[in-house]
């Protein structure tokens, strides 16, 4: 398993996994760890410590290819990174059957529902999140811009006004009452499926 390989290469990485076992760590050295354990997922080398350089430089890099920029490639943002790594925290803790407010380790009640939380900042400057829009008449299915690029239409886009469509923020919430929150964070399988991806990407480099 490749997780497993990491581990071997990476011996480092052992005590960084071994700080979400006890109860009661303090959540900047949980942070800390899985952030040491994400910029080694993603392949930054073992002198990078800040996940936000490493994300500028892995866009640099993949901009060079012919291929639109995948943005599941590059590592979370700093501010979306320990949210993350909070809800391992909790989901390790609740495997050790150990019981932790989730509302302190990476989710909101949002319409009486557990949420996670994505990321603490917008995902760009207001001046820019305004020149993004779409002008779909039928919805805002597959073929919206907005959707397309992970963001929820707004009320800059044409017809929808961000209040109407299937990408709206209170539709998609509706939708989301479906989801399994266990299937959403089995570290092991997030880890595998990155490591899967950034790996056909060095690939694909050569
Ligand atoms: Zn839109
Ligand atoms: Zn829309």
């Amino acid at each position: 398993m490749k997780v497993m390989k990491m581990f071997e290469k990476r011996p480092d990485l052992n005590n960084s996994a071994e700080i979400f076992q006890p109860k009661n760590c303090s959540p900047d050295v949980i942070v800390n760890a899985g952030i040491h354990f994400l910029l080694a997922m993603y392949g930054a080398p073992k002198s990078e410590h800040s996940i936000d350089n490493y994300r500028y430089c892995s866009f640099a890099k993949l901009t060079r290819q012919s291929t639109a920029v995948k943005f599941s490639l590059l590592p979370p943002t700093s501010s979306a990174a320990p949210q993350y790594i909070n809800r391992v925290y909790y989901q390790i803790q609740t495997w050790l059957g150990r019981e932790i407010e989730p509302e302190q380790w990476g989710r909101e009640l949002k319409n009486n529902i557990l949420q996670p939380i994505t990321t603490l900042l917008p995902p760009a400057l207001d001046d820019l999140l305004n020149t993004i829009f779409c002008n779909c008449t039928k919805g805002c299915g597959g073929k919206c811009g907005c959707k397309k690029i992970g963001l929820r239409c707004s009320k800059v886009c044409g017809h929808c006004r961000g209040q109407s469509c299937l990408n709206a923020e209170s539709t998609n919430d509706e939708n989301d009452k479906d989801v399994d929150l266990n299937t959403e964070i089995n570290p092991l399988d997030v880890l595998s499926a990155t490591i899967n991806e950034v790996e056909t990407v060095d690939i694909d480099n050569k």
